[in-house]
């Protein structure tokens, strides 16, 4: 019964049926505030006879006093967000709107005069009315989750703002270049302005594997900028051979995104430096996956030391496969990471072949295993190492990834 007297209240208003149903939006469901509100005004009618006398169903106010008929208006805020979203590509998209702050005090100060929790704010029901006509004209989905597309109304200014969501792709990377970091490497004299030391380019390396991929995916796509999400990254000295390294590539501000990802892939490895494969659209879940998962990884290292008999070689891998390495923060890193000792497992040990003055061994290990270091020993910063167990001075040569264990 409370409800009807609260109903008779919100009658004394003069509301248009969707500002009267929005103040019950709660109660009942499968209808529109609009039908809510027609339905309440002749539930009203008929529940509230007192007697013989019929009452009269009490109409819609000709102008609300709470919106002032802004819901008028949906169908030429549905064109104008179409319209705006027109020249985008996308698959499901979400409205949003800024309401005139004054049409919202209104309306809290009714819901507290009528003691009410049982309304909806004017907001989500014109982002949802506006959103049914749009998705009708567009015949694309409304997401309300991560949307491709956004378009936000301004009810006061009929006008419309677009904010697009980044483009994701996953895929694997190899690296066949000894010269190429992973991501751009902005110069630190000039921060990037170009100065004499980076001969004006603003960087310390002419390209990355971040820009072989992200340029002609930023060009594909019309976006603004990318950012390449890496599982872990190789030194830049290091080939990244094998099944590649998994990563995400973003694309900020894309006017497209129905890709030729084949296409793509083609025209990215004809960089040589870089192939990428199995590249497929993504979501922005994926970085997490990307960033959390710290997958084993296969070495092959070359590396230089004196002659040195198989017998006693393949002697001391028996002994260092499986060990647990100390390694202390290694000097060459010193300068931008904490000094501690990090635990980590070398899982397999092979060697390879055996030269006078060189030996190429292959060895899975744990994520950040300083591999360089576990070879030359870092003056005794990591133990056990190869070359204190070999009685020789060891020095890596070569360092090649040949496989990320993922998935
Ligand atoms: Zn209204
Ligand atoms: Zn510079």
């Amino acid at each position: 019964m409370e409800a009807l007297v609260k109903v008779e209240k919100a009658l004394e208003e003069d509301l248009c049926d969707h500002c009267l149903g929005r103040l019950f939006a709660q109660l009942g469901h499968g209808i529109t505030n609009r039908e809510r509100g027609k339905s309440l005004r002749i539930a009203y009618a008929m529940l509230n006879t007192h007697g013989e006398e019929r009452k009269k169903v009490p109409k819609e106010a000709e102008t609300c006093d709470l919106c002032g008929d802004l819901f008028d208006e949906l169908d030429k805020f549905a064109e104008l967000a179409s319209e705006k979203m027109d020249g985008f590509e996308f698959q499901d998209f979400l409205v949003g709107s800024r309401i005139d702050p004054e049409i919202e005090e209104r309306e809290e100060r009714l819901w507290t005069d009528l003691n009410l929790n049982t309304a909806e704010p004017i907001k989500s029901e014109i982002n949802r009315e506006v959103g049914k006509r749009v998705q009708k004209k567009t015949e694309k989905e409304v997401d309300l989750g991560y949307p491709d597309i956004k378009a936000i109304i301004d009810t006061r200014f009929d006008s419309v703002d677009i904010e697009l969501s980044p483009l994701f792709v996953y895929g694997r990377y190899k690296k066949f270049d000894r010269g190429v970091p992973q991501t751009r490497w902005v110069c630190r004299r000039c921060r990037g302005k170009g100065c004499e030391r980076c001969h004006g380019t603003g960087k310390l390396y002419q390209t990355s594997v971040e820009e072989i991929i992200g340029g002609p995916l930023l060009e594909t796509v019309s976006g603004e900028d990318f950012k390449l999400h890496g599982m872990g990254r190789e030194d830049i000295d290091a080939k990244m051979l094998g099944n590649g390294r998994p990563f995400v590539m973003e694309v900020k501000d894309p006017v497209k995104r129905d890709l030729d990802l084949k296409e793509l892939e083609k025209e990215i490895n004809e960089s040589e430096k870089v192939e990428v494969l199995s590249m497929e659209l993504t979501e922005k879940e994926k970085i997490q996956d990307i960033k959390q998962t710290r997958p084993d990884k296969t070495y092959r290292v070359t590396v230089g030391l004196e002659k040195t008999k198989r017998a006693k070689f393949k002697k001391v891998l028996d002994e260092l496969r499986g060990s647990e390495l100390s390694q202390r923060t290694p000097l060459r890193v010193s300068h931008r990471r904490s000094d501690r000792v990090r635990k980590r497992r070398v899982k397999e040990l092979d060697l390879v072949s055996l030269d006078d003055d060189e030996a190429v061994l292959e060895m899975r290990c744990e994520a950040g295993t300083y591999v360089k270091e576990f070879i030359h020993g870092d003056d005794g910063r990591t133990q056990p190492n190869l070359s204190e167990e070999l009685g020789v001075s060891c020095k890596v040569e070569k360092l090649d990834v040949i496989k990320v264990h993922y998935p």
